[in-house]
């Protein structure tokens, strides 16, 4: 694994949909693994309760300890919360089991939007990281305000399925709204397609209204609905070590190939 030079500034990524099961942790998890096995250093956040990005990492919930919930609520500094995963270059702040509480805890705290946005600001190891990707929880309250305003850019990942453009106007108006109010520096990086069957005549067309709607905002790559994403998690594995030739590993390598293209970052440090 050739490592990437430092990076001059972070870029901090939130993966975003107030809808649940598009994709968020999916792309969350194997963006994250794909991009560390290009070289960079990521730390990934999982900012939801359900802490699927945690398990995913075969870090269940009686096995994470701090995390998240007290580094927003309680001050805990990162450092205090961060852990190796089993890929090299990305560690995890995992959402700790009480991360439930948080949503209603911190309308009594001081700045509680910007609590991740603080944390991370006051974290040592935050000029040594290329990437953060922060894993947002299915809602739009208190938990993904902190993962907008700590972020440069937002993904947005959007199921091939009948209603997909209805859901998408919500967060599209809320990065919107947050950029406007609380985060000028914000803004909708890409929307990228999950769960596309080739086989569903109605994924192409959604497909193709999305990209008629949004332009080049939508990732050329598309993740296809693949067993082997799916059965990864239980593994506690991302895809790409759980089956590195499936389709879904193969195309989160080329979505992280897209992105840091996009982003003007070299593509070609893979071992
Ligand atoms: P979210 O975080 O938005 O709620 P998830 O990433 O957890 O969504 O995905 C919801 C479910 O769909 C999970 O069981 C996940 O394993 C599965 N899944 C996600 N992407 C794919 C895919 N491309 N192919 C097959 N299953 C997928
Ligand atoms: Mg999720």
């Amino acid at each position: 694994r050739k490592l990437a030079p430092p990076p001059s500034s972070t870029r901090v990524l939130a993966i975003a949909n107030q809808k649940g099961g598009v994709g968020k942790t999916t792309t969350a998890i194997n963006l994250a693994t794909a991009l560390a096995a290009t070289g960079y250093a990521v730390l990934l956040i999982d900012l939801d309760p359900q802490g699927n990005a945690s398990t995913g990492f075969g870090l269940p919930r009686n096995a994470r300890g701090t995390g998240t919930y007290s580094v927003l609520v309680e001050g805990t500094p990162v450092a205090d919360a961060v852990r190796e995963t089993i890929v090299p270059g990305l560690s995890i702040l995992p959402a700790d089991p009480d991360l439930s509480a948080a949503e209603l805890e911190l309308v009594s705290v001081e700045r509680r939007e910007t609590r991740l946005r603080d944390a991370l600001e006051a974290w040592p190891d935050r000029a040594r990281h290329h990437f953060v990707i922060i894993d947002c929880p299915p809602s739009l309250g208190l938990l993904t305000l902190n993962g907008l305003l700590a972020a440069n850019d937002v993904i947005v990942p959007l199921q091939c399925e009948f209603f997909a453009l209805e859901g998408i106007t919500q967060i599209t108006q809320t990065i919107e709204a947050v950029r406007r109010r609380l985060n000028p520096g914000l803004s909708l990086h890409g929307i990228v397609l999950t769960m596309y069957d080739r086989r569903n005549n109605l994924s192409d067309l959604v497909a193709d209204d999305v990209r008629s709607f949004f332009g080049k905002k939508v990732y050329e790559t598309v993740i296809p609905r693949n067993i082997r994403i799916s059965e990864a998690p239980s593994h506690g594995k991302p895809v790409m070590l759980y089956d590195f030739r499936s389709p879904g590993a193969q195309a989160y390598i080329r979505l992280a190939a897209e992105l840091v293209d996009r982003l003007g970052l070299p593509t070609d440090r893979a071992a």
